[in-house]
């Protein structure tokens, strides 16, 4: 179990991390905080380095998003995660923030990895696009064998050949990571499917096959969020995901009468 500011992940309750993509204002941050913490969003996510693809996309506010970070998880109480992709901006992220996250695309940079398991603050790490489950257990051995024993492991989807969705969400790795190794495992479905109609079923099916707990992306306005908008949701759209985690999944059918008459006997 691994703590973050007082919030368990890895023990009896799913812990959710919901919050946009980057963080743009704010006013963007606070509303959304409240928001997905009156639903139920036990911490708060947000990018302020952003790893784009294109170098002419928005790259996030840097040091004033950690402000603004640092300003709404005293105003809501939610403990913080974001985006470490620089060994140059470790010391300032630890500053502002109570978990640092290690993006997709940086699951081997070792420099940072080494960097990162020197720091007292808890690091989640997200499984490469195209690393084996076995290169993303080495990648957290990096911190773990360097100092860092808190280290959350987050299966964001790898690349396929399938084009329907953003990347194809291994719901199976969550299940087997859990069996080779102890470290605590997050499910984002927002990467994971690139769609936020996708969201509510992937969110309740990583909880099924055992995932300590989500990150979401949760916007106020998603058609205008300057990263991420097709898959983020809004917060109507997050609190009918919240709701539908707490809804039982559906009953077995019954086998044949038979079997039913047998039982009764017994
Ligand atoms: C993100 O969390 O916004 C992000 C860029 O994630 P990933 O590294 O999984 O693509
Ligand atoms: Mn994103």
């Amino acid at each position: 179990m691994i703590d973050v500011a007082g919030v368990r992940i890895g023990g009896d309750a799913v812990v959710v991390i919901a919050g946009p993509c980057s963080v743009e204002s704010h006013q963007q941050l606070l509303t959304t905080a409240v928001a997905v913490k009156k639903a139920g969003a036990s911490m708060l996510r947000g990018g302020a380095y952003k790893p784009r693809t294109s170098p002419y996309d928005f790259q996030g506010l840097g040091i004033e998003a950690l402000k603004i970070l640092r300003e709404v998880r005293e105003q809501t109480g939610l403990p913080v995660v974001t985006e470490v992709m620089s060994t140059e901006d470790v010391d300032v992220i630890c500053e502002h923030a109570d978990m640092l996250q290690v993006g997709a695309r940086n699951m081997q940079n070792f420099a940072l990895l080494r960097r990162l398991a020197m720091i007292d603050k808890p690091v989640l790490l997200k499984r490469g696009p195209s690393a084996t489950v076995k290169e993303w257990l080495l990648a957290a051995e990096y911190l773990l064998s360097g100092g860092n024993s808190r280290v959350v492991l987050c299966e964001r989807g790898i690349k396929t050949f399938e084009t329907e969705t953003r990347n194809t969400m291994d719901l199976a790795a969550v299940a087997l990571v859990r069996e080779l190794s102890h470290l605590p495992v997050i499910a984002d479905p927002s990467h994971g499917t690139g769609k936020q109609s996708l969201i509510a079923a992937v969110s309740r099916a990583a909880v099924a096959i055992g995932a300590d707990g989500l990150i979401v992306e949760v916007h106020p306005c998603p058609e205008r969020a300057l990263s991420d908008g097709p898959q983020s949701l809004d917060f109507a759209g997050f609190e009918k995901v919240m709701r539908g985690l707490r809804e039982p999944l559906r009953q077995l059918a019954p086998s044949t009468p038979e079997d039913f008459a047998l039982g009764a006997q017994a």
